[in-house]
């Protein structure tokens, strides 16, 4: 489904991907780990065609990504950071992109899912910042794409709401998408993923199960097997 070779992504003098090889071609939840600034943004953002690489090539469905409005169509993104206008409100928000995209989406159910009936009316503003994640990812799901990238899904959520993100995406999973995920909260990837694909220094260090890495670093706790590559 995804293959990337060789690739390669500096800001300035600073190198981020040097030479990444990554093919993907199972179905089900793929966690991208990696330290702060290893580049699990960009490998995304360069997925999506929104991060130009310096080398390299990117297909995803067999297509290469040139064109970011082109692989977006089929492909579901929660940004890490998203840059909405603060001042509309949640419901005008949802319409809006619903209208950009131009094609049936599920928000109601979402809505309903997440329990943000009483924030429709409410300005982004306004909203906490799990409130916001909340909005965001239904902003992602409702689509319904085959691919879905979720960069760091968990931050802001509270422990319920972190249950219902790993329901939501372990139905998404059953139903035979394939869903790349960034997190920093490893017993969440822990018990979502099936792949974990580790970056470090540009490139892929890991790439296997959780029970391989495990074995392969000696550690039977996961977050001390993450601790033992760095
Ligand atoms: P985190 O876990 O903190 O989210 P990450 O692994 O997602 O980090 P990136 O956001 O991909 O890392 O950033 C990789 C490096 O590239 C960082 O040092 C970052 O400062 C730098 N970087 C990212 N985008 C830009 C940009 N547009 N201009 C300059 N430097 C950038």
């Amino acid at each position: 489904m995804v293959s990337i070779k060789n690739l390669h992504k500096k800001f300035g003098s600073l190198v981020v991907l040097n030479g990444l090889d990554l093919e993907i071609e199972q179905k089900g939840i793929i966690a991208i780990l990696g330290p702060n600034g290893s580049g699990k943004t960009t490998l995304i953002k360069s997925l999506l065609g929104m991060v130009v690489p310096a080398k390299g090539d990117i297909e995803i469905g067999g297509e290469k990504v040139r064109n970011h409005w082109n692989y977006r169509k089929n492909i579901d993104y929660l940004p890490q950071i998203a840059h909405f206008p603060g001042n509309l409100k949640v419901n005008e928000l949802i319409r809006m992109i619903k209208d950009l995209r131009g094609k049936d989406a599920r928000d109601k159910e979402l809505i309903e899912f997440f329990k943000l009936e009483p924030f429709l009316d409410k300005k982004l503003n306004n909203l906490s910042g799990g409130s916001k994640q909340k909005v965001n990812l239904v902003l992602c799901f409702m689509f319904d794409s085959p691919l879905i990238i979720l960069d760091e899904p968990t931050s802001g959520l509270d422990p319920v709401s972190l249950l219902r993100l790993r329901d939501l995406i372990q139905q998404e999973k059953a139903k035979g998408k394939t869903i790349l995920i960034t997190s920093h909260i490893m017993s969440f990837v822990e018990e979502v993923a099936d792949r974990i694909v580790f970056l470090l220094e540009g490139k892929i260090y890991f790439n296997g199960t959780v029970t391989e890495l495990k074995s392969s670093t000696g550690q039977p706790d996961f977050e001390h097997a993450i601790a033992n590559i760095l």
